[in-house]
């Protein structure tokens, strides 16, 4: 039927597609030009490729349903391996490229490439933007030869809303849930003047705190694999658990808890990102994290002053 039938948008071009939401052919440039902008296009439209469907995504409203920690981890994992390698690094934020080139001189003495694979492929993944601010994930979806899935799209909201956080756990609520206080969360305006955070075991006595900061956190067996006192590290996003980790949780080693805020401080105060609140901050630049932890570790170990700091 759609055979020799012109576009019923220009008029002029072959309908070379039937266009399901106009249940009429329609030539491949105004598909291109016209999808989802102007045309109320199905999810499941064949033509709709990745591209499309990241626009479908970032339209749907406040109402879209929020994904499971699960879709979010199958979605990265399978950008991992489809992900292009190379050229997609092009034109992002100069701090983080900085950093990027020191990590991997690092590695090149250190030979801990899969730590730091991981940490880069979290940090494309779950908060890297170009110098434009555009997400550095767009990128790589943008390669996926089809559209996106329900799941995926909900999932790419996910990654989208993710932030990096240092979070200290006060108690467990249950397998999967944990009390935790945002050690960065009076960065963004609510400065109480107390520094806790001198110690590991501070104030185990008191028991729950609350308060600004204070968070509940869902991951997977928390209480399995962490204690009460330490601080995690870790990408979290709504989800419909609520809160939830979605990446990383490493443990950050005794006396990090202090250090790293203190140093992530320093390295965006001269940053161009200086005006940037910490936690976005962190979100942006998680790659600085392992190079500060390889600082820390140094410290800690040679107690070597002259160890050259990485400098941003
Ligand atoms: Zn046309």
């Amino acid at each position: 039927m759609a055979g020799k039938a012109k576009c019923h948008v220009c008029d002029q071009r072959k309908g070379k597609r039937l266009c399901p939401a106009r249940s009429a052919p329609i030539c491949p440039v105004c598909c291109a030009q016209n999808r989802v902008v102007k045309i109320d296009c199905p999810a499941t439209c064949s033509f709709l490729g990745a591209e499309g469907s990241m626009l479908l995504a970032a339209r749907s409203g406040a109402d879209a349903p929020l994904p499971t920690a699960e879709d979010i981890s199958a979605f990265a994992m399978e950008l991992v391996e489809t992900g292009p390698r190379g050229r997609f690094m092009e034109n992002v934020e100069p701090t983080a490229a900085g950093a990027l080139q020191q990590l991997f001189e690092y590695v090149d003495e250190q030979d801990e490439d899969a730590t730091v694979q991981g940490a880069v492929w979290e940090w494309v993944m779950f908060g890297a933007q170009d110098s434009d601010g555009r997400p550095l994930v767009d990128r790589v979806i943008a390669r996926l030869p089809r559209p996106l899935t329900e799941a995926e799209r909900s999932a790419l909201r996910g990654l989208h809303d993710s932030r990096y956080g240092l979070f200290t756990i006060d108690a467990f609520g249950s397998k999967d849930l944990a009390q935790v206080t945002d050690l960065l969360s009076n960065e963004t305006g609510t400065e109480t003047g107390t520094e806790t955070g001198t110690g590991t075991e501070t104030d185990a006595a008191t028991g729950s705190k609350s308060g600004a900061g204070t968070l509940e956190l869902h991951l997977e067996s928390i209480q399995d694999h962490h204690e009460v006192g330490k601080t995690i590290a870790c990408f979290v996003t709504r989800t419909q658990a609520g809160l939830e980790v979605v990446s990383g949780a490493w443990e950050l080693p005794t006396g990090a808890e202090t250090s790293l805020p203190m140093r992530l401080r320093e390295v965006r105060d001269e940053s161009p990102l200086k005006d940037v609140p910490l936690p976005e901050f962190l979100t942006r630049l998680s790659i600085c994290v392992p190079l500060l932890l390889f600082e820390h570790f140094r410290d800690q170990e040679s107690g070597d002053p002259n160890f050259p700091p990485p400098s941003f």
